[in-house]
């Protein structure tokens, strides 16, 4: 389905481009992304060597050869190693098959260890991160990486509509952090990422870690979930009240997040930059008053990673192009009080941004206690 061959291709041309003769990709989603096969080598290294002309090759624990053959990319040159020996040697002898290369890039999410030895191989190469090479890659998406994306949006929107329905007073937010969990397996899917659930003033931490505390009517509760298609992520945030809110000012703070939310995504377009849909946001909720209570950036890419590349943020300039995908999601925090937050993935499009999700609710949903 994915079309591993002309990743691979499109990665060599740009390591030819930046004047690397080698990248080095961990097990991380970025080998995922590459051979569409990663599996964590624990303390050993499992690495793909991917040569910026010639064939790659993937350098494993032996006793993992066999499943890395079975890789989807069809990457046949595994190299084996033995713990005894650990795989100095073959990789010295790679490299004076290739020839040492003056420059060489890492996976940003290489163990510091690895890269120390290849350092001790390699002394006259220069190393650096691969990061930005490779983001260049992964946040320009396919029609078949879109099609998983709003699959994997699709099936947490389904998700979050039959949980939020099913709120009952009492429940912890564990416990309905696993009715999310069940609600995601029964469609045969996988989470992407732990369920947050906020009751009441949890809300205000943008990452509290779901507890013990109990649903009670009045609540704003802010739920924020994700599930994955072949591997891509779904990534989703909505807040409700649970019966008529206790604190005055929650349907005031929601409009404010939600006409951020619709701010930034009508700035989403070709030619705009990451930096200029966060203004977008960022001066909604300056002019509301709750500037410095919007604490975090307003979104990230997603695909394969739940977070990657683009960062909607103050500071990145990438100018946006078709097919990017990345979430919205601003939101107020106030302390002792609640929080709000409301999160859709956009997809970049010709003209402007369309959202693989459905649309939050312009005004603040009552969930009705039964
Ligand atoms: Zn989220
Ligand atoms: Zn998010």
């Amino acid at each position: 389905m994915f079309d591993y061959r002309k990743r691979i291709a499109a990665a060599q041309r740009a390591l030819l481009d930046s004047g690397a003769g080698l990248l080095v990709v961990a097990p991380t989603d970025q080998m995922r992304y590459l051979i569409g096969w990663a599996e964590g080598g624990h303390e050993r290294l499992i690495a793909l060597l991917l040569p910026a002309a010639g064939e790659p090759v993937l350098l494993v624990p032996s006793m993992n050869a066999r499943e890395a053959a079975a890789n989807p990319a069809g990457v046949d040159r595994v190299v084996g190693w033995d713990d005894g020996p650990q795989w100095y040697g073959q990789v010295r002898d790679l490299l004076n098959e290739w020839g040492a290369p003056g420059a060489a890039m890492a996976d940003d999410e290489l163990l510091a260890v690895h890269l120390l030895h290849l350092q001790r191989l390699f002394p006259a190469t220069r190393w650096q991160p691969a990061g930005e090479l490779l983001a260049g890659l992964r946040q320009l998406k396919t029609p078949d990486e879109l099609a998983a994306l709003e699959q994997a949006a699709r099936d947490i929107d389904a998700v979050c509509e039959e949980s939020l329905a099913g709120l009952r007073e009492g429940v912890t937010e564990r416990e309905f952090g696993r009715v999310i969990l069940d609600g995601i397996a029964r469609r045969g899917k996988g989470p992407s990422f732990s369920p947050l659930v906020c009751f009441g003033e949890n809300g205000a931490h943008p990452h509290h870690l779901s507890g013990d505390t109990r649903l009670k009517r009045g609540d704003v509760v802010i739920i924020d979930i994700g599930s994955a298609d072949t591997g891509y992520a779904s990534d989703i945030t909505r807040t409700v009240a649970f019966g008529e809110p206790r604190d005055p000012g929650a349907s005031e703070v929601y409009a404010t997040v939600y006409s951020a939310h619709m701010a930034a995504r009508s700035t989403a377009r070709p030619g705009t930059s990451a930096e200029q849909v966060d203004s977008a946001a960022r001066e909604v909720i300056q002019q509301a008053g709750y500037g410095p209570q919007f604490l975090h950036r307003t979104g990230h890419g997603i695909g394969l990673s739940t977070h990657e590349p683009p960062y909607i943020v103050q500071g990145n300039s990438t100018v946006l192009q078709p097919s990017m995908c990345f979430s919205v999601e601003p939101g107020i925090y106030l302390p002792g009080r609640f929080g709000v937050r409301i999160e859709n993935i956009v997809t970049v499009t010709e003209t402007g941004s369309r959202s693989l999700n459905a649309e939050p609710p312009a005004e603040l949903r009552i969930v009705e206690p039964v």
